[in-house]
């Protein structure tokens, strides 16, 4: 690849210099103004002044911004569920009208229909359906996506989600990284008790994703009707002992899950809603990432994540959608960060460090979440020249372009002549959803499928 600048921006959030931990002020935000950024081999080699830089690097390929622009780096959602079959419409309006959980469970909601609809998808639909979020996610400025199994729920089906989200990484260029949630919920048609299936996810499912190379994270909701922390222990002993990432779905409705996370060593815990004091303050003593899902919170109709507290304790506060079919169906990071910023009084700063850096740590990412030099050349442009603009619409400011490892993520939205500007060669996802039926969708990914025969996607 040869030497690329970018600019000239009015500004450059680089997210440098801010702490991992605790609160931030917006004047402690490290601003480059009249910036360019220069890349080289996928990653960033220097961002400081566009005119000193064009001086410097004159065998650089120069791509020349025309419209006020403010970059900040790709933000990372690390925490989604968008392999998913089926609709929960029937839920939430049922919800909303006064019922109970127990009330749509018996209706046939909740998590259980999700798993009927995910495995009664054939491959090909599984993999466009999740694509097309993915692709929807990337071109709001989203360049690294955490997505969960977790609706397959029996060996087979979960190495099928598994497969068909490795699947989506290669055809989509935004990184998209694997999660085992095999311990979403105990199945309603599996024959034996809550350890039982534990087991059987322990003693097949973990065997099996290794050798494939599926995944490296398994994660797991604990909550009453869902796991226990004791039933659950042996799960994430067995991961730990495999090397697996851990992350827990933690205090989303009662407190628990956060000790679980935090004795295990877990990257991240997840929800938190119902934290209290003391595990605010245990999370704040470990180096396990606090992640605040807003999604779920509007979804629901719940109270916030407690993100002003577990700041203002010390914690590391990262933001994800939890987009899912149930109780996140939104799918919007930007204005989901944008009201628990409103609601829990947090600052520019705060809300895009927990999109960015504070969200790569989330997922043990150390390459990505800043724009210095040697991190990922992932980074988005804003049509703006105040980055406090992006906040203040609450996502309806869009990036209008988006770059992922120095190269252009969807050249044909710019008027650009495509000749011009390389795109990345390893990646082929300049498919147009809109543009074309599912029929000629599941043409393409037949075709991209055969081309990986080593791939095991059932
Ligand atoms: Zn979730």
């Amino acid at each position: 690849m040869t030497k690329l600048l970018v600019g000239p921006f009015d500004q450059v959030l680089t997210m440098d210099q801010l702490s991992y931990n605790g609160p931030l002020k917006d004047d402690q935000m490290h601003i480059v103004e009249n910036a360019g950024i220069l890349v080289e081999d996928e990653k960033i080699v220097e961002v400081g002044s566009f005119l000193k830089l064009i001086r410097k690097h004159k065998e650089a390929e120069v791509f020349e911004l025309e419209l006020p622009s403010v970059a900040m780096p790709g933000m990372i959602d690390s925490h989604t569920h968008i392999c998913f079959g089926g609709s929960r419409a029937r839920d939430y309006a049922m919800r909303n009208s006064g019922s109970s959980y127990q009330e749509i469970a018996k209706a046939g909601g909740g998590i259980w229909d999700t798993v009927q609809h995910t495995r009664q998808q054939t491959d090909i639909h599984m993999n466009l359906a999740m694509l097309a979020r993915a692709v929807q996610h990337r071109d709001a400025g989203i360049t690294t996506i955490e997505v969960k199994s977790g609706y397959g729920l029996s060996v087979e089906e979960e190495i099928r989600m598994l497969s068909a989200i490795k699947l989506a990484d290669m055809t989509c260029s935004a990184d998209i990284i694997g999660t085992c949630l095999a311990a979403h919920i105990k199945p309603l048609d599996y024959d034996g008790d809550h350890a039982a299936y534990i087991n059987e996810i322990i003693e097949k499912l973990f065997p099996k994703i290794l050798s494939m190379d599926l995944c490296y994270r398994v994660d797991a909701f604990v909550e009453e009707g869902a796991f226990s922390p004791k039933i659950i222990a042996p799960y994430f002993e067995r991961a730990k002992a495999l090397d697996f990432d851990i992350t827990v779905h933690a205090d989303q409705f009662s407190p628990g899950g956060s000790a679980v996370a935090v004795e295990f060593g877990a990257l991240s815990a997840d929800h938190l809603e119902a934290s209290g004091e003391r595990e605010i303050q245990m999370l704040a003593e470990s180096d396990t990432v606090a992640t605040a899902l807003p999604g779920a919170s509007i979804g629901l109709g719940c109270d916030y994540t407690p993100a002003r507290k577990l700041l203002d304790a010390g914690c590391c506060l990262a933001i994800a959608s939890d987009w899912n079919p149930g109780s996140a169906p939104m799918g919007n990071l930007m204005t989901q960060a944008a009201l628990l910023g409103a609601f829990e009084k947090l600052s520019n700063t705060e809300v895009l460090s927990g999109l960015t850096f504070r969200a790569a740590k989330a997922l043990g990412l150390s390459d990505r979440g800043r724009l210095s030099p040697g991190m990922l050349a992932d980074f988005i442009i804003f049509p703006t020249n105040d980055y406090r603009e992006i906040l203040y619409h609450q996502g309806t400011m869009v990036p209008y372009l988006v770059f992922k490892n120095g190269y252009l993520c969807e050249e044909e939205s710019l008027g650009f002549d495509d000749e011009e500007f390389e795109l990345n060669p390893d990646i082929d996802d300049d498919i147009l959803f809109s543009d074309l039926s599912l029929d000629e969708l599941a043409k393409i990914l037949e075709e991209k499928t055969k081309g990986n025969d080593d791939t095991d996607s059932n």
